[in-house]
């Protein structure tokens, strides 16, 4: 992987060397006119507001999630490319050139951190050469930092292959895990660009009233799923579960990142013929063949939940996929009442 990404890099650089007078300060205001420009370029005074064109920030965003509320916050003082897609299994995304000319041209690196991105970042910030991303950067928005993460290992035991040895990161998805991204990418930014915070101010705020409407239909739904009984995939939803008292019997994943074997899905098997009404939660990307064979084993119901936004229609927003998510566990608990619960078998 190294390799192929340092040649791609040699290509990159190529490219950018002719681009390099482009690569500049974000804060850097390019005037129609020099006379038109007074005093200091960070507070700048123009003879005319349309002499101005202010480069907006250019940032790069590890997953969609983290690209809508940073475009939410910034408007159009920023720019974004995201580096991941919706339906990908952000453990297992592999770095593309075009990741690399992103993030060596980027002001900022906005990722969830907690070795979500594992799989790609380290490599491209390695071989991108922009100081600005560089960890103790304001140029790197860490937005899992002073996050309380789950599972963290005691012992970190990496030739099991566990992808999460920080903790459970994906904070993505918990319904808290919105106002701790907004709240980062709202202090990143103000780091990154002091003149622009009365707006990214106007525009966190009215994010957050919006987000406080959503949590009202949240929680009126959650409030029924306390006790209500779930096997993952995948362990992305410990963080919802955990805020609404879902009870996770398991895992379909004996570790995380670690396909199932025959002896773990007969394990799982048996423990979940032994409850009643327990609901299989899958990811786009983890609706697979042995998800099904469970479910006919078990009897258990199936819901496939988006696990990043822009995965699945109707989740262009972090807001609107964590609606969707909140529906789609509702509706697959609904119909379980005693009389219609399967045996199983
Ligand atoms: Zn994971």
């Amino acid at each position: 992987m190294q390799r192929r990404i340092a040649i791609l890099f040699a290509a990159v650089m190529l490219l950018a060397t002719s681009a390099s007078a482009l690569v500049g300060d974000p804060l850097k205001l390019v005037a129609t006119s020099a006379s038109a420009l007074v005093g200091d370029p960070l507070k700048l005074v123009a003879t005319s507001a349309s002499a101005l064109v202010r480069e907006p920030l250019k940032l790069v965003a590890t997953i969609p999630d983290l690209a809508d509320i940073a475009q939410a916050i910034g408007g159009e003082r920023v720019s974004i490319t995201t580096l991941c897609k919706g339906t990908e299994n952000t453990h297992f995304v592999t770095a593309k050139p075009s990741h690399l000319v992103a993030m060596s041209r980027a002001d900022a690196l906005v990722e969830i951190g907690l070795s979500l991105e594992m799989a790609f970042v380290p490599g491209l910030l390695e071989q991108c050469r922009n100081d600005r991303l560089q960890p103790g950067k304001p140029g790197l928005i860490n937005t899992s930092e002073g996050w309380k993460a789950l599972d963290v290992p005691v012992v970190l035991d990496r030739k099991q292959g566990d992808v999460h040895p920080q903790g459970n990161p994906h904070m993505n998805l918990a319904p808290s895990g919105g106002r701790q991204m907004a709240e980062r990418i709202f202090a990143g930014l103000c780091a990154l660009d002091p003149s622009g915070k009365p707006e990214y101010q106007k525009r966190y705020d009215a994010w957050l009233a919006e987000l406080a409407e959503a949590e009202k239909r949240w929680s009126a739904l959650g409030a029924a799923w306390k006790g209500r009984k779930v096997v993952l995939y995948h362990k992305e939803f410990d963080y919802l579960a955990a805020e609404y008292g879902i009870d996770v019997l398991g895992s379909v994943e004996p570790k995380p990142g670690i396909a199932p074997t025959p002896g773990h899905i007969a394990d799982l098997v048996e423990r979940m013929r032994r409850e009643k009404d327990v609901v299989l939660i899958t990811a786009v990307w983890s609706n697979n063949k042995e998800v099904r064979e469970i479910a006919e084993r078990t009897g258990a119901r199936v819901v496939e939940l988006p696990n990043m936004c822009r995965g699945v229609p109707g989740t262009d927003t972090w807001i609107r996929m964590m609606d969707l998510v909140h529906q789609r566990i509702d509706a697959a608990f609904r119909p379980a009442t005693p009389k219609e619960a399967k045996s199983g078998g």
